[in-house]
């Protein structure tokens, strides 16, 4: 059958295909431990459980307005206001099924083919595939684990050419857990101002924040980088509702409508079940949030204890999300089970079928030094995956 062009920048991903494998050794009886998974392993809190059932029951199963009901836009400003000391009106919020939705119709409605959209690597998988797919080329700029992978903002100005149109931003950081410090939010923020970009910011872990990290969003800067700044959010991470599949976009109005217009021709609107109970989780209580990011601090700290313990690994202290990136370059080229270790995705294959467990190869993040380790598990399970990281290594 015919296949659109487009089709070339959607590749199959390494992580997917190191979760088939995984899959099929549990199958065969092994006990593989994964370190691979990007959401919490918390349940859904009761309330927010409770929310959607009322919703069923009280006939809330039909079409909502496309863009999202205007009972849950209003609590996404609420919440933006408490969150962020903003203020936006309903016309500000769109909200689409995931922020990863939210983040297609951010590329669809903005990027035209051969336009520029300047990101910084380890990236989030989605990010250069998105611009791809519609044509737009990423610009990657590298961070590294050296300095906390935050971003120069020498090289971000010398990266800005006449065919950019966008800078995305992501802090904390999936896959590095670095939080960008003010001071950079700031000089992006000023850089894109200054050359008429819009800055899209994907804040989902905003809320899982450790030590004395402070999130900061680029729309907080300044009136002219608010104007500019498209916020991304959802309760997907902050609430451990990955599956429910709500997300946002909150920024200008006019952008607003016409993703709203095309969203409202792809898939109408999310389901309304379950934006029912996306207005109580973020207008109810919020205890379990504090809870959640209280557990990911101590097993973060764990996993950094661990980590230091292990020849030849070094790894940036993630501020905020829920994954570890070590870098393990320097393993690189050994030859370990009689196989050499040539890079991130023979290291992520060594690791699966000699140690039992799964983890993802920085290669997926364009970071072919790193690997990337959830540590949304429990204790148990990362002690003894550590344990066998390391006698794996030695
Ligand atoms: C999980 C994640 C998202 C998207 O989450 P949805 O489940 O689509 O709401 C967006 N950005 C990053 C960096 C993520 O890790």
């Amino acid at each position: 059958m015919k296949t659109a062009r487009r089709m070339e920048a959607i590749k199959p991903s390494a992580t997917i295909a190191m979760n088939v494998k995984a899959k099929e050794l549990k199958a065969e009886g092994k006990d593989v431990l994964s370190f691979a998974v990007g959401e919490p392993d918390f349940p859904t809190p009761d309330n927010v459980v409770e929310a959607a059932k009322r919703a069923m029951d009280a006939g809330e199963t039909k079409y909502t307005a496309a863009s999202g009901s205007n009972e849950l836009k209003a609590a996404i400003c609420e919440a933006t206001q408490r969150d962020l000391g903003l203020s936006y009106e309903p016309a500000n919020v769109l909200v689409s099924n995931g922020a990863k939705h939210s983040l297609m119709n951010v590329a669809e409605v903005i990027f035209d083919e051969g336009d520029e959209v300047v990101m910084f690597s380890p990236y989030w998988v989605t990010y250069p595939v998105q611009a791809e797919f519609v044509g737009a080329k990423p610009v990657v700029i590298e961070t590294s684990g050296e300095d906390d992978f935050q971003p120069d903002l020498e090289q971000v100005r010398a990266a800005v050419t006449d065919r950019t149109v966008a800078i995305l931003l992501n802090s904390p950081c999936n896959p590095t857990g670095a939080v960008y410090a003010p001071e950079t939010i700031e000089g992006i923020a000023q850089i894109a101002v200054e050359n008429d970009l819009t800055i899209v910011s994907d804040e989902i872990y905003k809320h899982i924040i450790y030590d004395d990290a402070q999130h900061v969003s680029p729309a907080q800067v300044s009136d002219e980088a608010r104007a500019q700044t498209l916020i991304v959010d959802g309760v997907a991470k902050t609430y451990a509702m990955t599956g429910w599949r709500i997300g946002w976009i909150v920024g200008d109005a006019a952008f607003i409508k016409r993703a709203g217009a095309l969203q409202g021709q792809a898939t109408s609107n999310p389901n309304s079940i379950a934006q029912a109970a996306t207005i109580e989780a973020l207008g109810g209580p919020q205890e379990s949030v504090a809870e959640m990011t209280a557990q990911f601090e101590l097993r973060r700290n764990f996993v950094m204890e661990r980590l230091a313990e292990i020849p030849g690994v070094t790894c940036a202290t993630p501020r905020g999300a829920f994954y570890a990136f070590p870098n393990v370059a320097e393993h690189y080229g050994r030859e370990l089970a009689g196989r050499k270790i040539g890079g991130s995705l023979d290291m992520a294959e060594y690791l699966l079928d000699k140690a039992l467990i799964s983890l993802v190869p920085g290669e997926a993040f364009g970071a072919e030094d790193y690997i990337r380790i959830s540590f949304a598990t429990s204790m148990e399970e990362l002690d003894e995956g550590l344990k066998r990281l390391k006698a794996a290594l030695a």
